[in-house]
């Protein structure tokens, strides 16, 4: 803890002046550094390594799903915790639908029958793994029950693009069931598809290439998830909705008008299970036919083929259907002279399984942190913004803690709230932010003066070098060489990431359009191959995730900073260069995309025209030819040209008059510039909604339909073109220019202000 300390002290007069003096020029200002550095030294001061790893043991000691006991003991003891801080905290209920299995069964039905194992066993040396059984089975959430027998069929990763690859194989999963492997995509589309496509049931495991042996040493010899390790998951399609599945737009309080389980729109129909890699190896050794693609491969030892076989595979799922209480623990710190503008804060607190990476090791960060708050407070300081901190009961479901508390609250946070800080699973490694871009500058500030423990230099710094090396390397994408071009150049700030979902932001950036940022440390801590599983424990967390819990402690700091400095600015954190240089990168890709598939669709009509795809197919091995694309009709882009062009003239005004006039404005225009600001965010968030799902309100972030967590960008007009919807692709390059002219806007009524005029 010493250590550290001091090296963050270094880090506050060192590191953070090199990369920030040329960027303060531009920059709105924070209250007066050096009282600003006493008061973070001070935070750091409260920050015990100890402290943290004690309540992560205690927290992650037995299961903690929602409804189970030790869930809901956590909420209580938290709330205890708040208290004892000096925090004004309560815990707010609400009643979801939350899915647990009742049975479930899957069988190979073949010369020699097998029966799948969905419990995993305890590790030997993990006394967290063997100290309690999981009372639940592997599973996943809101998969549809059903009792199904059916030949099998290898999907690779489930995505789009493998349904159009089986479909030129001359496969059809029309009464199948399908086996698709983790990644390439969220969880929830595998068994979304596979429904879309006729399968009557699907399974998912972790193919040892992406999630086991070919990675890393196995658990326990090393982190990588074992032959019998599964990852449990939620399936519920949120990409339509976020939230509850009876509740959409609405909190699920108990009086709430629900709908019936039958009508909800994101609940699957057909059943599906998890399963491990040892499980997978013996059903897809059965399976005949084509042999794969070559990318299809993972680093099982058989031959993958993708199926049918003559075995035939029986999936059976029931669940109990009933709801479910999740608790929220709410904590308030107010604020001494503007207690009606919030500074949030939240990371989930319930998991599959004992949940020590995801989610208690960023949990117990924003424990230490309103520790070190409470102990500000009890030393004579105030916020002058009003402090949320918030623990999320049911993230893993499908956000449901969050986002139902968001509905609920909605009118008062579009009035309150300015700025939402997310955290969830955290390990050893380099800076992670993403989130609003007009935040960009404030996460670029903070992470200038904090030090990274491994190298001593700021956490920026780490984080720059890293973009440089890997947008340099051979193969780097588009994104890669961008993110490395700008963190050579001192000038600008590094990139932060847009945001998609997997978290608890979602409702507060993608309905509301509260601003977020979503903060964490790793890849270099290996969490990953117990995500979701039983092993997913204290003893595997502290020897892989983050040794010596030190990053632990690093983001309790770097998040403090940011809760601190955005409590007591005296004027706005957000700076609008740079969300005006992304969004105009946001919209080059759009025209770059238009382009692409023009061309594709000319292309491929030649190729129909000439028989390329009979004539380059294996006449001995059955194929057909793909669906002909539409051809691209003209797209009217000009409203967007003219509202980028817009945007980027308003935000350098802005980030003129704030660098100059900002620090001597007298108090009542400094009130009103703030005034303006606190939603400015929000306008790109109007109330046309996204096509066929308006509940996803933000025309710069969202989800993506065909991506699930990963993020698309300029949703409404990108996923138009993607899908060939060409009246919506329309519609939205409209919809979308409005949401930024109306942004525009608001920064010139800023810089007005601003420039006294
Ligand atoms: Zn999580």
């Amino acid at each position: 803890m010493k250590r550290i300390f001091a090296m963050v002290s270094v880090g506050l007069v060192s590191a953070g002046a090199v990369l920030v003096v040329s960027r303060t020029t531009i920059s709105a200002p924070v209250p007066a550094p050096s009282a600003q550095a006493a008061l973070e030294r001070n935070f750091d001061a409260a920050i015990t390594i100890d402290e943290m790893r004690g309540w992560l043991q205690r927290m992650s000691a037995e299961p903690n799903h929602v409804g189970s006991p030790h869930d809901k003991a956590n909420a209580e003891w938290e709330l205890a915790e708040f208290k004892k801080f000096g925090w004004d905290a309560h815990i707010e209920t609400f009643e979801v639908l939350y899915p647990t299995p009742v049975s479930e069964s899957v069988e190979l039905l073949d010369a020699q029958p097998y029966k799948v194992t969905l419990q995993e066993r305890p590790i030997p040396g993990d006394s967290s793994s063997s100290a309690k059984d999981p009372t639940l089975p592997a599973y996943l959430a809101y998969q549809g029950d059903g009792d199904v027998t059916a030949p099998l069929v290898y999907v690779n990763y489930g995505m789009l693009e493998d349904y159009k690859a089986l479909q030129r194989m001359g496969i059809s999963v029309e009464g199948k069931i399908v086996i698709a492997r983790y990644g390439a995509g969220w969880r929830g589309l595998k068994p979304k598809l596979a429904q879309e496509h006729g399968a009557i049931g699907c399974l998912i495991y972790s193919d040892p290439v992406d999630d086991g042996y070919a990675v890393e040493g196995t658990y326990p010899d090393g982190p990588a998830r074992p032959s019998q390790g599964i990852q449990r998951g939620s399936v519920i399609d949120f990409t339509v909705f976020g939230g509850d599945p009876l509740t959409p737009g609405v909190g699920a309080t108990a009086n709430a008008k629900r709908l019936k389980i039958s009508e909800s729109p994101v609940i699957l129909k057909i059943p599906a299970l998890p399963i491990s890699y040892a499980d997978a190896q013996v059903l897809l050794k059965t399976l005949g036919g084509q042999v794969v693609p070559k990318e299809w491969r993972g680093a099982l030892p058989i031959t993958y083929r993708v199926g049918p076989g003559t075995a035939r595979v029986h999936l059976a799922v029931k669940s109990d259907w009933s709801l479910k209480t999740v608790y929220d623990v709410v904590a308030v710190m107010k604020g001494s002279t503007s207690p009606d503008q919030w500074v949030m804060r939240g990371n989930h607190h319930d998991g599959w399984v004992f949940g020590a990476a995801d989610p208690l090791s960023g949990q117990v960060s924003l424990l230490e942190e309103a520790k070190a708050i409470g102990r500000l407070v009890s030393q004579g300081w105030r916020p002058k913004r009003t402090i949320v901190y918030l623990s999320w009961d049911a993230e893993e479901p499908g956000l449901l803690g969050s986002t139902e508390w968001v509905e609920t609250h909605a009118a008062e946070l579009k009035q309150k709230a300015i700025l939402y800080i997310n955290s969830d699973t955290n390990g050893r490694g380099f800076l992670s932010a993403g989130g609003n871009h007009d935040f960009e500058h404030f996460v670029n500030l903070v992470a200038d003066d904090v030090t990274d423990p491994e190298t001593t230099v700021s956490i920026a710094k780490r984080l720059r070098a890293k973009m440089e090396v890997e947008g340099t390397r051979r193969g780097a994408t588009d994104e890669a060489k961008a993110e490395a071009k700008a963190a050579i150049d001192p000038s600008k700030d590094f990139p932060i990431k847009a945001l998609g979902s997997g978290s608890d932001y979602s409702a507060f950036l993608e309905h509301l359009g509260v601003p977020t940022l979503d903060i964490e440390f790793g890849e270099e801590g290996s969490n990953g191959g117990v995500y979701h599983s039983r092993y997913d424990t204290f003893e595997h967390f502290e020897r892989f995730g983050d040794p010596g819990l030190v990053y632990t402690a690093l983001l309790a700091k770097t998040i403090g900073r940011l809760v601190l400095r955005a409590a007591d600015a005296d004027m706005p954190v957000q700076q609008a260069g740079d969300f005006a240089d992304t969004v105009t990168g946001y919209f080059d890709q759009v025209k770059k995309l238009e382009a692409d598939k023009r061309n594709a669709a000319i292309m491929q009509s030649k190729m129909l025209a000439g028989n390329a795809f009979q004539l380059a197919a294996d006449p001995t091995k059955a194929s057909s030819v793909p669906t002909a694309l539409q051809s691209v009709p003209p797209i009217d882009l000009k409203p967007m040209d003219l509202a980028v062009t817009r945007l980027a003239a308003s935000a350098k005004a802005y980030d003129t008059a704030c660098a100059q006039n900002g620090a001597r404005l007298a108090p009542a225009a400094r009130l009103r510039v703030a005034s303006l600001m606190q939603t400015i965010d929000q306008t790109l968030a109007p109330p046309v909604g996204l096509p066929e799902r308006t509940w996803y309100k933000n025309l710069i972030y969202a989800p993506g339909r065909y991506t699930g967590y990963g993020a698309k960008t300029l949703p409404g007009l990108t996923e138009a073109i993607e899908e060939e919807r060409w009246a919506d692709a329309n519609a939205y390059a409209r919809f979308t220019a409005d949401a930024l002219n109306a942004y525009s806007a608001r920064l010139d009524q800023a810089t007005a202000v601003l420039n006294g005029t």
